[in-house]
């Protein structure tokens, strides 16, 4: 039945406010000249680009003027059929007024054209996922205002031929065919500079563009059947209605899904002037972040182009120079930098990733928002932020997400065999380290392959020349990301680190040829075709032929391992001090899902508190054990049946006394056997042959046997307690080996505290019969050995009937554990077997805001629990409860178990990390909530 459900995540329950949005309703917002009508609080509002241009106008920073419009609109543009209501009209037109008066131009003038940009901005960053559209208002009209204004007509008609083609791109879907086909307007410029014999488009003179103006509109007029509008006005609700309709993009449904994001949120429009990094050769545009987004290390990190446009930077399509160049080049701005990121630290106490840009000189910040880090970044500048005294530890916790632990386990190339694959002479190339962690795959050129080659189960590199935001579900299945250009803030990097993605970046010297599939790289003979193993080091940027193993990450190999020193590895040490602090503020116990030494003693170091499921089934697995299990499910008798079971009993008491003693006096708790007899039998006649030989019995036996066993709904079948109550010798035989093993172990001076727990219980009556077995047997092995040991009984809490009638079945339970796999599996009628066919299709319907298997389903699932606590806690004060499902691992649901008052979540070894940060989150968060609900009474 493949019981093992090993899925995790958060649940993205949010709700629709459901307000009725009305024409008349304040939708544009204006900002500019130190004075904004929005601020930084109003990001559902405003989004979070229109939020901060707004807070960055309010404390001073020199911001070019421009409005929001708001998400709310968005709303109201999808409910009403992609119309905007009259009202907006009028808005945008004041709204534009004060822009102009602001920047001293005119939208659509002759003499001196005020441009804008026209960009989304919704609640949560969605990189690169919606359109954009700059220069907007140029036509053969403003352009001779552009030049006359500014003496400079190559930047001009440089801003003219990328508006067209922006515009052409976004707004009029003038886009590549295929998906090895490029760009139609990249196509144009190419074939220019051939015939201009240049490299770089700086190179094409005033002429060239002119032309490339032309060619372009041409195109659009060929390839469309519509000519490019001239009119700004036209151009302007274009553009805010291509931004809109993004919401909608394939690549912004992805990104959603994949960041539970919610699709009613929608996106605000921001239309800002622009202000020209490309201007002249003392102009230059960037990106940078107040801290390293990589390693959190305390610097300034970015880069710039100059005499370029932001798009240029993030785009990746040139590689940029590091922000420390800025002092030879304009040290004034470099400094004016350095000041904006003290400012904004000081005033955010978090880091910032800002765009800016400076015109002739004078620096303007485009933007600025909490920067997308590594889980490694997250913590060292959280830890940081704390010893520089600008956030508590508890503010410390919530900046880092508990999935982000994840990357800190993850593994790291061995480095004995990277230094000799080096030695080897297999480094093909080096890149910029935009992604840290080790990956090793086959090489594939696209997006598509991507996914179509990880279906089938292959390990994939994605290469690409640069990525796209059309390529994030490729980006999304591979094991690691390579491209050859683009800096650290590249779509590819900004995307891959916040994927948590293995990722080198603007590696310069590989030739991809995306028709032959195949790369090179320059000055060596290789040839890298699809389908080759290659590795790649995203902390070093080293691209190597070949497949490196992979090692364990500085934290395994610290706790797990114990082949590092702590004191040498800082990483490490990091890590440690998020838990210490996790591990004070958090209430809720974490304990474990093992049922081998080995996995308990991998969850104590991760701070396992104790064994929240001990699937007994999985031992019967083991060595020398599934020979007497068999016979034991074959027995004819009782007698024949006991044989076996005093074969079992033995081997069951070996291990649970190895676990007990990796437990050191922690609580264990048993389930008693649990799946449908079945799944323990061959159910091919070479197995079942051998199985007969080893019995000697014959085979037809075997064959009947199996067949009698045969149901048409196993996990409604014959199992759990129904298995122990028809057959209760085999509860009796595994009650024996716990306490027998519990005797040896206080035998041995050693602690022990076992928790025997009953499955699949709906009824009082089922797990009285169980518990009285249990009882019996206590009391026997501990007359029998006069040694006394401490023990619990209780139950799963799995099925309805078991949750709703918890209030009586707590009168015998002293523990419940949720055992929300099968309960969400019975609660929702989905078999959690089955489910994979067409839960992912309900939740990309937002049936399901999450897969109910990953995250709890708190309104359904979530109910029954509740009640049960209520109600167990109600007839049994004392009563201990937890949850060792799989959510009992995932960040919402720990929260949500926090919030029902549970004693404890019991998750797999390696996220009993995540659970501790989760369970601190809850904690902090319901403090949060009570605090700002006193201050609101007041
Ligand atoms: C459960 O149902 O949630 C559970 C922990 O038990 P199993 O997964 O073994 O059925
Ligand atoms: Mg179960």
């Amino acid at each position: 039945m493949g019981k093992d459900n090993k899925k995790a995540k958060h649940d993205g329950k949010a709700k629709k406010h459901e307000t009725k949005i009305k024409d008349g309703n304040k939708f544009v917002y204006f900002f500019g000249g130190g004075n904004a009508e929005g601020n930084a609080n109003m990001k559902e509002l405003l989004g979070g680009k229109g939020a901060n241009l707004a807070e960055m106008v309010n404390i001073g920073l020199p911001v070019p003027a421009g409005f929001t419009i708001t998400t709310e609109l968005c709303t109201y543009y999808y409910d009403n059929d992609r119309t905007y209501p009259k009202s907006l009209y009028k808005e945008v037109k004041d709204a534009l007024h004060k822009v102009e008066k602001e920047m001293g131009a005119k939208f659509g003038d002759s003499e001196n054209p005020l441009l804008v940009s026209v960009r989304s901005g919704a609640r949560a960053s969605m990189p690169g996922m919606m359109d954009t559209v700059l220069n907007l208002g140029l036509n053969d009209i403003t352009i001779q205002g552009l030049i006359k204004h500014t003496g400079n007509p190559r930047f001009a008609y440089d801003s003219y031929r990328r508006f067209v083609a922006m515009y052409g791109d976004v707004v009029l879907g003038l886009k590549p065919e295929g998906k090895d086909d490029i760009d139609p307007f990249e196509e144009i410029l190419e074939k220019k500079k051939h015939t201009r014999g240049v490299t770089f488009d700086v190179e094409l003179t005033v002429e060239d563009l002119k032309e490339l103006v032309a060619e372009f509109k041409v195109a659009i007029k060929e390839r469309l059947n519509m000519d490019f509008p001239e009119d700004p006005e036209e151009q302007l609700w274009g553009a805010v209605g291509a931004v809109f309709g993004s919401w909608q993009n394939n690549r912004a449904n992805i990104y959603r899904r994949l960041n539970h994001i919610p699709d009613w949120w929608g996106t605000a429009v921001n239309v800002q002037a622009m202000v020209f990094g490309n201007m002249s050769e003392d102009s230059g545009t960037g990106v940078a972040f107040t801290r390293d987004p990589a390693a959190g290390t305390n610097m300034f990190y970015g880069e710039f182009l100059m005499n370029a446009q932001g798009e240029d930077v993030v785009a990746g399509t040139r590689t940029p120079m590091t922000i420390d160049k800025l002092a030879d080049i304009d040290p004034s701005s470099l400094n004016q930098l350095l000041k904006i990121r003290e400012i904004l630290e000081q005033h955010y106490h978090d880091m910032q990733d800002i765009e800016f840009t400076i015109q002739k000189g004078k620096l303007y910040m485009l933007q600025c928002r909490s920067g997308k880090r590594t889980a490694l970044a997250a913590m060292k500048i959280a830890v940081d932020m704390v010893n520089e005294g600008l956030i508590k530890p508890k503010e410390a916790l919530m900046r880092i997400e508990p999935d982000q632990l994840n990357q800190l386990l993850r593994p790291i190339f061995d480095l004995k065999e990277k230094a000799k694959a080096l030695k080897a002479g297999h480094q093909l190339a080096k890149g910029l380290n935009a992604g840290p962690g080790a990956a090793c795959g086959k090489v594939v050129f696209n997006a598509e392959d991507a996914e179509a080659w990880a279906a089938r189960g292959e390990k994939v590199i994605l290469v690409r020349i640069e990525t796209s935001p059309e390529d994030i579900g490729g980006m999304n299945v591979a094991e690691g990301i390579l491209t050859a250009r683009g800096g650290m803030t590249s779509h590819a990097a900004l995307v891959a680190r916040q994927m948590g993605k293995v990722c080198v970046a603007g590696c310069g010297e590989l030739q991809i040829d995306y028709k032959t599939r195949e790369f090179r790289v320059d000055k060596k003979d290789f040839v890298v075709k699809e389908g080759d193993f290659i590795s790649i080091d995203g902390s070093t940027g080293e691209v190597i032929l070949g497949q490196i193993p992979t090692k364990p990450s500085e934290v395994i190999q610290v706790l797990l391992e114990k082949t590092l020193d702590a004191k040498d590895a800082p990483t490490y040490l990091i890590y440690k001090e998020i838990m210490d602090w996790a591990d004070k503020y958090r209430r809720l116990n974490v304990r474990t899902n093992a049922d081998q030494p080995d996995q308990s003693a991998n969850a104590v170091a991760f701070g396992a508190e104790g064994i929240g499921l001990c699937r007994t089934e999985h031992m019967f697995f083991g060595e020398g054990k599934i020979g007497p299990m068999r016979e034991m499910i074959l027995a004819d008798t009782l007698e024949e049946r006991k044989t076996a079971l005093a074969k079992l009993l033995p081997l069951q008491r070996a291990d649970f006394e190895g676990i007990f003693l990796a437990m050191d006096g922690r609580p264990v708790t048993i389930r008693t056997i649990d799946p449908p007899l079945h799944e323990f039998l061959p159910h091919d006649s070479a197995g079942q042959k051998e199985i007969a030989e080893m019995l000697g019995i014959s085979a037809k036996k075997v064959k009947e046997r199996v067949e009698a066993l045969h149901e048409f709904n196993p996990m409604l079948g014959f199992r759990g307690c129904r298995l122990g109550i028809y057959y209760p010798e085999i509860t009796e035989m595994q009650a024996r080996a716990v306490f027998e093993a519990a005797v040896l172990v206080k035998k041995a001076n050693k602690e022990v505290f076992p928790e025997i727990m009953i499955p699949l219980v709906g009824n009082v009556k089922e797990l009285k019969l169980q518990e009285e077995i249990v009882r019996r047997v206590a009391k026997e092995v501990m007359a029998e050995s006069g040694i006394e040991f401490p023990y619990l009984c209780g139950t799963m809490i799995e099925i309805p009937r078991g949750a709703i009638t918890a209030g009586e079945i707590a009168e015998v339970a002293e523990f419940f554990s949720f055992g929300t796999n099968d309960l969400t599996q019975t609660t929702l009628g989905v078999s959690r077997d089955d489910a994979g066919k067409f839960l992912p299709m309900y939740v990309a319907k937002e049936i399901y805001a999450r897969d109910p298997f990953e995250a709890i389903d708190q309104e359904g699932v979530g109910f029954l629990m509740k009640h049960a606590v209520k109600q167990g806690r109600k007839t049994n004060k004392h009563l201990k409860i937890g949850i060792c499902g799989e959510h009992g691992g995932e960040p919402s649901s720990v929260e949500f178990c926090h919030t029902l008052g549970m004693n404890y979540v019991s998750c797999s070894p390696f996220r009993v990390p995540i659970a501790r940060l989760a369970a601190a989150r809850a904690a902090i968060r319901e403090e949060r909530a009570k605090k700002a609900e006193k201050k609101a009474k007041k």
